[in-house]
């Protein structure tokens, strides 16, 4: 399986900022500093971070900031399509400001979210009588294992 390291330098992060506000601008909605702070915690990392792992980091300069406030802007963005959530099915949502289309890997013993990059995983052949009455307009896959650290 390739791993294409995402490339995380601060001009990157820059450039994913910028193109969240000019976005959310289109969109008509309010760009604040703390929104702006809650998405650049995101774009920062590709570790697909939990509302209240953000949380933890902005409280750090905006230390009135509620948990609440983190979890609807977040829910907001993702409605908007600004981020997406990572159904990792253990119930705490995880979040990806990646919205190059890529599939997920999960360590079902630290909860780690890695991110995954397979062209051959592009073109998933899955029978009709499957898809039902569905038109399906694209898919992630959400791989489940234990990762070398926890295996070790
Ligand atoms: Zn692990
Ligand atoms: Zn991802």
């Amino acid at each position: 399986m390739e791993n294409i390291m995402m490339e995380s330098s601060a001009e990157f992060i820059d450039d994913r900022v910028d193109e969240f506000i000019s976005r959310s601008k289109e969109l008509g909605i309010k760009v604040t500093p703390q929104r702006v702070a809650i998405y650049k915690e995101l774009a920062s990392t590709d570790q697909h971070p939990s509302t209240e792992t953000i949380y933890n980091k902005i409280r750090d300069y905006y230390p009135n900031i509620s948990l609440t406030t983190v979890y609807r802007t977040l829910e907001t963005f993702e409605k908007l399509g600004l981020i997406s959530v990572v159904n990792v099915l253990y119930n705490a949502a995880r979040y990806d400001a990646n919205l190059t289309p890529h599939h997920h890997i999960v360590c079902t013993s630290c909860k780690k979210v890695e991110d995954i990059y397979d062209e051959s995983l592009a073109n998933l052949d899955v029978p009709d009588k499957t898809l039902g009455d569905y038109k399906i307009e694209g898919y992630s896959l959400l791989l489940n294992g234990v990762c070398r650290d926890c295996r070790d």
